[in-house]
C-alpha cells in the first residue's frame, strides 16, 4: 500500500493537523475535509499509513464502516485512499515529539528535519500501546523470547520471522488470540492461553474462531508465576488463582516453551497529552472529552485508542469523523456545540465515553461494562435511555446513540449509566427505586 501522494514539503500552517494515521487519523482527516478545511496535515511515524490495521492480516474488519468482512490493510487502504483523493498532506516517517499549548505541532523527519507547523486544530490519534512485562511484574528470569502479542505479529506478518516454536501466551486479549492461531498456521506448537480472569479478555468470536477452531486451550483463572531460561527462556510455571486473584502455588506445574507472549492490555498512548497537560480520565487513560471529542484544551481532539480502547476499528473511524469534523470547525472559526449534560459511570460500568454531551448534537455514548452479564440486560442513561440487550461482557464495547431531543429536559444534570440484570432492574422498579 505505497503512499504515492506522501508530501514532502510542509507548509507553515495548517488548519488541521492530525497526529497519528492508523483509522482514528485517516477518518478524522477525511471528516475535516469534508467539514470545509481545505489545509489539512496527517502524520505518521511509520513509514505508511494505516496504524495497526497494516499488521491485523486477518478478516473481521468493517462490518459496521462498510457492511463487507475485510482484512485490516484493507481497511486501512480504503481510508487511505479516501484521504489522498481529498488532497490531503500526508507526511509518514515523521514523529511528531511536541504539541504546544498554542497548538504548534513540532516534529522530526528525514525529509524535513526538525520543523514546526502552526494549526487551528490538532487531532491526537496516536494510538495504544501494549502492556509489557514489567507493567504486571512476571517474576523469574529476564531471558530473550519473551515479547508482547502485537510484537510478534508485527514480526510474523510485516517482517516475516517467527518468535519462536513452543509459545505460551499470558493473557487471552484480542491480539494474543489472534496470534495463537495465526502461529498455529506458521506451524508453530501454541500451548495453550492463560487467563488471570474467569473470563476471556478479548472477543468471543476470537475465542471460537482461534482458539476453539484449533483446539487450543483456554486456562481461565489461571496465571504464568514464573520464567525460567538464562538466555533464552526454557520454561514456565503456571498456576491456578483463587477469588483474589492469588495464585495457588501447591497446585502450579511446568510447560517447556522458547517464548511467552503477552496480551496483557492496551493503554492510551498519552505522551502528547500529558505534555499538553489535558485533564485524563483514571479510568480510561485517555483525555477527558466532550461530546465533539475536544480535550480540556481548546481546538485538541482525540480519537480512537488514544482516547479509549476500541474493540472494534469500524468504532474508531466514527469517533474519529467527529473529531476531525469538529476540529475543521474550530479552525474555520465556528460556534461549538452547548455540552451541558454530563455521563458517568454507574453500576457495573468502568468508563463512559465522552464525558459530557450536547442537546444540541446526535452522540454516540461509548462505554464497558467491569463484570459479565450472560443473560439479559438493561442498558441505563440516566432516565434518557433505557435498552434491554441479550449480554454484556467487559470484551465487548456497548455503543448507545442519543439524539439531542432525548436528552432536552436533562440539561444541566449528570447522568449515570448502569448495566445491569434485567431481573434486578425489575425487582428495583417494583421496589419504587430505579437506582443502585
Ligand atoms: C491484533 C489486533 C487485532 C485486531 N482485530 C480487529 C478486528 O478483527 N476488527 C476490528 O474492527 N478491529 C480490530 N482491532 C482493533 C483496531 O485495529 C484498533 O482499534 C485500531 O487500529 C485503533 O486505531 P487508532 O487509529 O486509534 O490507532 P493505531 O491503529 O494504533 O494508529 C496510531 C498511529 O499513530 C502513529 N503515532 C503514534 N504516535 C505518534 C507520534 N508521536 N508521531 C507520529 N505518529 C504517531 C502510529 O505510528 C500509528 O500509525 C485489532 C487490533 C489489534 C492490535
Amino acid at each position: 500500500m505505497p503512499v504515492t501522494a506522501a508530501t514532502r514539503h510542509l507548509d507553515d500552517r495548517y488548519q488541521v493537523t492530525i497526529v497519528g494515521a492508523g483509522p482514528a487519523g485517516l477518518a478524522a482527516a477525511v471528516a475535516a475535509r469534508e467539514q470545509g478545511a481545505e489545509r489539512i496535515l496527517l502524520v505518521d511515524r511509520d513509514a505508511e499509513p494505516g496504524g495497526i490495521l497494516r499488521q491485523c492480516i486477518h478478516s473481521g474488519f468493517g462490518l459496521q464502516a462498510f457492511s463487507e468482512d475485510v482484512t485490516g490493510p484493507e481497511y486501512a487502504h480504503r481510508f487511505v485512499e479516501r484521504v489522498l483523493e481529498r488532497d490531503v498532506d500526508v507526511l509518514t516517517d515523521a514523529y511528531v515529539t511536541d504539541v504546544s499549548r498554542d497548538l504548534r505541532v513540532k516534529l522530526m523527519s528525514p525529509s524535513t528535519g526538525v520543523t514546526s507547523v502552526e494549526t487551528g486544530g490538532v487531532v491526537l490519534s496516536t494510538g495504544a500501546r501494549e502492556r509489557t512485562r514489567a507493567q504486571i511484574r512476571i517474576p523469574g528470569e529476564r531471558p530473550a523470547g519473551v515479547m508482547t502479542a502485537g510484537l510478534a505479529q508485527k514480526m510474523v506478518n510485516l517482517h516475516g520471522y517467527l518468535p519462536g516454536q513452543r509459545v505460551v501466551i499470558l493473557g487471552s486479549g484480542d491480539i494474543g488470540l489472534i496470534m495463537a492461531r495465526r502461529l498455529i498456521l506458521e506451524g508453530v506448537e501454541v500451548l495453550g492461553v492463560f487467563e488471570l480472569l474467569p473470563h476471556p479478555s478479548g472477543l468471543g468470536r476470537n475465542v471460537v474462531q482461534c482458539l476453539d477452531d484449533f483446539g487450543i486451550p483456554l486456562h481461565l483463572s489461571t496465571t504464568v508465576i514464573d520464567i525460567h531460561g538464562h538466555d533464552r527462556v526454557e520454561r514456565v510455571t503456571v498456576a491456578p488463582v483463587d477469588e483474589e486473584r492469588r495464585p495457588l502455588t501447591d497446585q502450579a506445574w511446568d510447560i517447556p516453551c522458547d517464548t511467552v507472549l503477552l496480551s496483557v492490555g492496551l493503554i492510551p498512548d498519552g505522551e502528547l497529552a500529558r505534555q499538553l497537560h489535558l485533564s485524563l480520565d483514571q479510568r480510561t487513560g485517555g483525555p477527558v472529552v466532550t461530546s465533539t471529542y475536544e480535550t480540556s484544551l481548546p481546538g485538541v481532539f482525540s480519537a480512537g485508542n488514544n482516547l479509549h480502547i476500541n474493540d472494534l476499528a469500524d468504532w474508531v473511524s466514527q469517533e474519529a469523523n467527529v473529531a476531525g469534523a469538529a476540529a475543521a470547525d474550530v479552525a474555520l472559526g465556528r460556534v461549538r456545540a452547548r455540552q451541558d449534560v454530563a455521563v458517568t459511570p454507574g453500576t457495573n460500568v468502568r468508563y463512559v465515553v465522552p464525558h459530557t454531551l450536547s442537546t444540541d448534537l446526535t452522540q454516540t455514548v461509548s462505554f464497558r461494562v467491569k463484570e459479565p452479564i450472560y443473560g439479559d440486560t438493561i442498558l441505563r442513561v440516566g432516565e434518557a435511555h433505557r435498552r434491554k440487550v441479550r449480554a454484556v461482557v467487559p470484551a465487548e464495547m456497548v455503543t448507545i446513540k442519543l439524539g439531542p431531543k432525548v436528552l432536552e429536559s436533562f440539561a444541566g444534570e449528570t447522568l449515570r449509566v448502569d448495566a445491569i440484570p434485567a431481573a434486578a432492574a425489575d425487582d428495583l422498579a417494583a421496589a419504587g427505586d430505579d437506582e443502585q
